[in-house]
C-alpha cells in the first residue's frame, strides 16, 4: 500500500520541530515525509539583530536541515507559490525558477509572515526589514558604508544623512534591533579620526505610547532608559510620513535626513495564505485549537501564518502571538495531531502560556520577564542569551552561538565592509520574494483540470 504524502511547508521554528518530530515517532514504512524551504537551513530569526550587528556571524544563526544523517525528511529546494486545496496539490517554485506540482494527503502550512508594511509613499523602495539573513546581513554592510561614505565626505548634509539612522517599530524586533546597531556605530566610529561621535543620530519610532507594551510598564520605562542613555531618540505616537532616498518624513513634520530606514512595524502572514481562498483572521489562516484548517481536508497551519486560538489566554477570541515559542510548541502538538490522525486517534487542542519575553539589547544591557519575573541588566542578559543558547537546534549551532558570543566580548569587532552594498539596494520585496506567489486565475488554471482528491 502507498504510503500517506506529508508535505510541510516551511522550515522555520514551526515547521522542523513539526517534521522532526514526525521523524522520530513515525516509522518510516507510516508516512513519506517531504519538507518545501527554499534554504537548507532554519534561521534563528530572534538573533537577527546580532548579525546586523555583527556580534554574531550570519551562519551561527543558519541552523543546517542536513546535520545528521537520521533527518529522512525529503528536501524540496524552493517556496510553495499556491495550494489548491480542492485538488490536494500545491504548486512549488523551486530555486532554479521552474514550477512543479506536488499532490499530499496531509498538508502543514508553516511558512510564517512577511514585513508588514503600509499604503505610505516611498515606503517599499526605501525601507528594509529584518526578517532573513539577507536583510540583516545587508544592514550590517550597508551601515557600515555609511560610516565609510560620510568619512570620505566633504559635504555637510550628506554626511549628515549618512550618519541618521531611522528604524520604525518599538516592539522587541525594532528595539534590539536600534539597541544593537546603535552599538555597532558608538563602537565603529572610534577608527575613523574624521568622525565625531556626537553627528551619528539614531531614532526609534514607533505609533504606540508605549515601547513593547508585552513587557509591561516599568520594564518597557527601563528599556526606554537605556535607549535614551545611549543617545537614541525616541519617539513615540509619531509614524512615518514619506520615505524618499535621503530623507524620512515623519507624521508630526520632522523630515530627517537619512539614508537608512528599517522598517520592524509588525508581521503579515505568508502571502501563500492568501491563495488557499480560505477565512483568515488579521491575514492569519483560520485554524481550530487543534490547529486544523475548516473546509481543507488534511490541511494544518500554524506559527505566525496561522491564527491558533490561545486557549491559555482566559480571553475569549484570543490567538496566540506571532512568537517562536508558540510556533515551536505548535509544531510538536501539531505533529502529535497529524500522527493522531493517522492512526485515527482524538486530536489535542494547543494550550501553552507564554513564558515570558527576552529583549537583548547588546553588551551587558537587557530587559526580561521569564514567568512573569521582571529582570533588568545582567540578569536578565544571562537570561535572554541562555533562553536562546539553548533554544539552538544543534549543538554546533550552540558552539558557534558561544565561540562568536566568547570573541565579540573579548576581542570586540572588526566592522569590515563586505562589499554588498549594490548600486541598486534590493527592496523589502526582492529580499522577502512577496511577488512570487500565484494569482487565483493562476492556480486556477494550472489545477483545473485536476480531479477533486478525496
Ligand atoms: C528580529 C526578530 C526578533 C525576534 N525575537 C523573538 C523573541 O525574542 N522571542 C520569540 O518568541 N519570537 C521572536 N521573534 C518572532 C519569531 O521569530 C517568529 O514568531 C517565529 O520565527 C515564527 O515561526 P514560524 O515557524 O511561524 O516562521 P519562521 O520561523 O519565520 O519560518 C518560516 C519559514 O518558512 C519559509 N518560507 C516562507 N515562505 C515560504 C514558502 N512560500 N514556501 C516555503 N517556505 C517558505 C521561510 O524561509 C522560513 O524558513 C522575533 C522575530 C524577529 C524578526
Amino acid at each position: 500500500m502507498e504510503r500517506p504524502r506529508i508535505l510541510v511547508v516551511g522550515a522555520g521554528f514551526a515547521g522542523v520541530e513539526c517534521v522532526r518530530r514526525l521523524e522520530r515517532r513515525l516509522a518510516p514504512a507510516e508516512a513519506d515525509i517531504a519538507l518545501v524551504t527554499p534554504n537548507s537551513y532554519q534561521l534563528y530569526l530572534p538573533l537577527l539583530p546580532q548579525v546586523a550587528s555583527g556580534v554574531l556571524t550570519p551562519q551561527s544563526v543558519a541552523v543546517s536541515l542536513r546535520r545528521s544523517s537520521r533527518y529522512r525528511t525529503r528536501i524540496i529546494p524552493g517556496g510553495a507559490v499556491g495550494v489548491d486545496t480542492r485538488a490536494k496539490v500545491c504548486v512549488i517554485r523551486k530555486i532554479t525558477g521552474e514550477l512543479t506540482d506536488q499532490a499530499y494527503d496531509y498538508l502543514v502550512l508553516a511558512p510564517g509572515s512577511i514585513t508588514r508594511t503600509f499604503d505610505i509613499p516611498g515606503l517599499t523602495e526605501h525601507a528594509r526589514g529584518m526578517k532573513t539573513l539577507a536583510e540583516a546581513t545587508y544592514l550590517r554592510d550597508h551601515v557600515i558604508s555609511q560610516l565609510d561614505l560620510a568619512d570620505a565626505s566633504e559635504d555637510e548634509a550628506e554626511r549628515a544623512s549618512r550618519l541618521c539612522f531611522v528604524v520604525v517599530g518599538g516592539g522587541y524586533a525594532g528595539t534590539e534591533t536600534a539597541a544593537c546597531l546603535q552599538r555597532l556605530t558608538h563602537h565603529a566610529v572610534k577608527r575613523y579620526p574624521r568622525l565625531d561621535h556626537r553627528q551619528i543620530r539614531w531614532h526609534l519610532i514607533d505609533l504606540a505610547p508605549t515601547l513593547m507594551p508585552e513587557l509591561g510598564d516599568p520594564l518597557g520605562r527601563t528599556a526606554l532608559e537605556v535607549l535614551r542613555r545611549r543617545g537614541i531618540e525616541v519617539s513615540l505616537g509619531v509614524s512615518v510620513a514619506k520615505a524618499g532616498p535621503t530623507e524620512v518624513t515623519l507624521t508630526d513634520g520632522r523630515v530627517l535626513p537619512s539614508r537608512t530606514l528599517i522598517w520592524t512595524a509588525g508581521v503579515a502572514a505568508s502571502p501563500l495564505i492568501g491563495t488557499l481562498g480560505a477565512e483568515t483572521v488579521r491575514g492569519r489562516l483560520l485554524v481550530t485549537p487543534e490547529m486544523t484548517v475548516p473546509g481543507a481536508a488534511g490541511v494544518f497551519a500554524l506559527g505566525d501564518a496561522a491564527a491558533v486560538p490561545d486557549l491559555a489566554a482566559g480571553q475569549e477570541g484570543a490567538i496566540c502571538p506571532p512568537t517562536a515559542q508558540h510556533a515551536l510548541r505548535q509544531g510538536r502538538t501539531l505533529a502529535d495531531n497529524l500522527i493522531a490522525t493517522l492512526r485515527h486517534q482524538p486530536l489535542r487542542p494547543y494550550v501553552h502560556k507564554d513564558l515570558g519575553l527576552v529583549v537583548d539589547l547588546g553588551g551587558t544591557d537587557a530587559v526580561s520577564k521569564p514567568l512573569g519575573v521582571p529582570l533588568r541588566g545582567l540578569p536578565a542578559q544571562a537570561v535572554a542569551r541562555g533562553y536562546h543558547w539553548s533554544a539552538l537546534r544543534t549543538n554546533v549551532a550552540k558552539t558557534r552561538v558561544l565561540t562568536n558570543w566568547l570573541l565579540n566580548a573579548v576581542a570586540g569587532d572588526d566592522f569590515v565592509r563586505m562589499g554588498l552594498r549594490a548600486s541598486k539596494p534590493p527592496t523589502l520585496r526582492e529580499f522577502e520574494h512577496t511577488d512570487a506567489y500565484l494569482t487565483p486565475d493562476q492556480l486556477r488554471a494550472r489545477t483545473a483540470s485536476r480531479p477533486a482528491a478525496g
